[in-house]
């Protein structure tokens, strides 16, 4: 049997597999040791693929209004329900919300028919739950959404700083190649996280932050280097007062912040890998930047074993950000200045091309709130579960005249909601390109033929532009072709000053698409020479520590979410793995032993958590991980499986201001014992 070499369908560390295809769905996976992301090693979720590829639940064929249609008539449909729309209200009516579960190909055609052809920046994607503060923090200080590094950095850091991130669940990968470079280099870690995770027991340090604490933690760790600002203003852009905008207070005990200080002022190269605990706030971007502002000072940056590495959620979500998927971005990382908007009309040869920034997920489901979306496309995600706030997006799903939803699966807590359900293809069916979060692009590749009437995202959406009559501009015969599309749009992010650059991907053929090896765009440290900003240099961006909620009486905890180490989202393909569950079987709140007590709340009682968005059912776990007056619960459940543990239902919809990212992290709670 041959092995076909393709990506973990989870998390944006992007593990290279090797599959070998055993039976009519079933597979074999090993970690491939040729991947340069993984090199063999795989975590649980990725090694139990194979359980998650069955057909059971599947979305087989395109169903209109509850009846099953064929795709003929669902194409038609979807495109004379969106002309209408576009004719009688606008092209600001329509609104695709997409996934980093898409491919690259995916993105691209969905990006290019809404920009390009209905003419609206309404295309925005889960991912802004996940690092669209990390993406703002590096177009501010780089002038483009670059991570200035590598894994292979990591093998070569004397300190790494983790912050945000329990990367011993949410990044095993990558935890096991830092903790092989504990043990051969004696690399120092430090965690900075509230919560005492299993990745904060195993460092050297723990800095237990306060919620939100990370930008005067970052402020004051940069006041106390020994930094010359005058090198600094020679090789930055060192805006006036940043220098007094470094704050001093940090909120950590005085001893800790003292040996944090120095393990950072003595090492010679430092990382700082950041993720969801730092993007998932309202201040994410400054975080962000407090973080980058660290690097630039002290020049720990463009050269080996140095730099700050934001780390994504998802095996896609760096694709999507490079051709566009969020809604702040036009294509290939350029932005909607006249020019640029000039070179994409006409590389796309389109009169249509949308004016401005559409709206991002949180904006947008408000939209149809306020009726000004009145079509809305969801591909691979299940924002009812998902997104903060998930009662009044339930409602706004309710209310929109048109919803559309792609999906493997057909009964999720979002399809319920559709009109039109069209079945796509999952891992193991897809077929394309996935960019992780070092830039390495790789191919996810298709081991078993479509179920049923499945088709790629890409096919569907092209399908839909040409019933619309745009035929001429998706004539996509292949994944292949989509992707020579898109390489050859990089050069206009070159031309703009950009690093993105995948030209000599644009005429290769479908046979060298096919065997594509594993690939990284803008070399290891493509900041090296220069920065994407008008004058080349990268910029520090002065940042101040946001203001901290104060408790309230009625909800005096701060609620937290948390990824479990052996699921992924929303569990519709990891939920089907029983070696899966054995880990996390339900939804736990986590509670100090202290509040617990005073509370006289037992491990495993049943407890009320309830927020101002709403309230929901979970397990007790007495525990010392979380702080005293703290709650932690996990992102997983959704009103199906669970009918408990809602956690987007108590999420709050505040944003970040810069990045339009919400904060999961620090919501005002109450918890009761049933
Ligand atoms: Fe998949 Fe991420 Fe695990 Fe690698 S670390 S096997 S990409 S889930």
């Amino acid at each position: 049997m041959r092995a076909i070499k393709t990506t973990c369908a989870y998390c944006g560390v992007g593990c290279g597999i090797r599959a070998v295809v055993t039976g009519e769905r079933s597979v074999k996976i090993e970690g491939d040791k040729a991947h340069p992301a993984n090199r063999g090693s795989l975590c649980s979720k990725g090694t139990h693929l194979g359980e998650t590829v069955g057909l059971e639940g599947r979305l087989l064929h395109p169903m209109i209004d509850g009846e099953r249609a064929t795709w003929e008539k669902a194409t038609a449909d979807i495109a004379a329900r969106m002309q209408a729309c576009i004719d009688e209200h606008g092209p600001d009516s329509v609104a695709f919300y997409v996934s980093g579960q898409l491919l690259t190909e995916d993105y691209y055609v969905a990006n290019k028919l809404m920009k390009g052809f209905v003419g609206s920046g309404n295309i925005d994607t889960n991912s802004r739950l996940c690092m669209a503060s990390a993406v703002a923090a590096h177009n501010r200080a780089f002038g483009e959404d670059i991570v200035p590094l590598t894994y292979g950095d990591l093998d070569h850091a004397d300190v790494i700083l983790l912050v945000g991130s329990n990367t011993a669940w949410c990044h095993p990968v990558i935890w096991q190649r830092i903790e092989r470079a504990r043990e051969a280099n004696g690399t120092k870690l430090v965690v900075i996280d509230p919560r005492r995770t299993e990745t904060a027991e195993r460092a050297d340090l723990h800095i237990p932050v306060k919620p939100d604490g990370d930008v005067a933690l970052f402020n004051a760790l940069l006041a106390a280097q020994d930094v010359d600002y005058a090198e600094v203003a020679a090789r930055c852009e060192l805006p006036e007062g940043f220098v007094e905008s470094r704050t001093r207070e940090h909120g950590i005990e005085s001893q800790l912040f003292a040996e944090l200080a120095s393990m950072v002022a003595s090492s010679e190269r430092l990382i700082t890998v950041f993720s969801q605990g730092a993007n998932q706030s309202r201040s994410g971007t400054d975080k962000g930047n407090a973080i980058i502002n660290l690097h630039l000072a002290t020049g720990q940056i463009n050269r080996r074993g140095a730099g700050p590495f934001s780390i994504t959620g998802q095996p896609n979500a760096m694709g999507g950000r490079e051709v566009g998927g969020l809604a702040n971005m036009l294509a290939c990382h350029l932005g909607f200045g006249e020019q640029e908007r000039a070179s994409v009309a006409e590389f796309w040869k389109t009169d249509r091309l949308c004016c401005g920034p559409g709206l991002k997920a949180i904006d947008m489901f408000e939209a149809i709130h306020s009726d000004k979306i009145k079509f809305l496309w969801v591909m691979a995600t299940n924002p009812a579960v998902s997104l903060p706030n998930a009662g009044r997006v339930r409602e706004a799903l309710a209310k929109c005249p048109t919803v559309v939803v792609s999906d493997v699966m057909a009964d999720t807590d979002t399809g319920r909601f559709a009109h039109i359900l069209l079945p796509a293809l999952g891992w193991g069916e897809k077929d394309g390109t996935v960019t992780n979060s070092e830039r390495m692009v790789s191919r996810q590749r298709a081991l078993f033929a479509a179920p049923g009437e499945a088709c790629a995202d890409w096919q569907i959406v092209r399908d839909v532009a040409h019933a619309m009559g745009h035929g001429a501009a998706f004539d996509f015969p292949t994944n292949a072709s989509v992707f020579r599309e898109y390489a050859a749009m990089t050069q206009l992010s070159v031309e703009f000053g950009q690093k993105l650059n995948m030209t000599a991907w644009s005429h290769r053929s479908d046979a060298q698409y096919e065997a594509m090896e594993p690939f990284r765009w803008g070399g290891d440290y493509p900041l090296a020479s220069g920065a994407s900003t008008p004058s080349g240099k990268p910029r520090l961006i002065a940042v101040t520590p946001p203001l901290i909620k104060a408790f309230e009486k009625e909800r005096p905890f701060r609620l937290n979410t948390a990824r479990y180490r052996d699921q992924w989202h929303t569990m519709t393909r990891t939920g089907h793995s029983p070696k899966l569950a054995i880990h996390r079987r339900e939804p736990l709140v986590e509670i100090h032993s202290k509040d617990a007590q005073a509370l006289e709340i037992n491990d495993g009682d049943l407890c009320r958590v309830s927020t101002e968005q709403g309230e929901s059912i979970f397990r007790a776990a007495v525990t010392k991980s979380v702080q005293p007056g703290a709650l932690c619960i996990p992102m997983h459940w959704t009103d199906i499986m669970a009918g408990s543990g809602r956690t987007g239902r108590l999420a709050s919809p505040q944003t970040d201001p810069i990045s339009g990212q919400p904060g999961f992290k620090d919501e005002p709670a109450n918890l009761k014992r049933l």
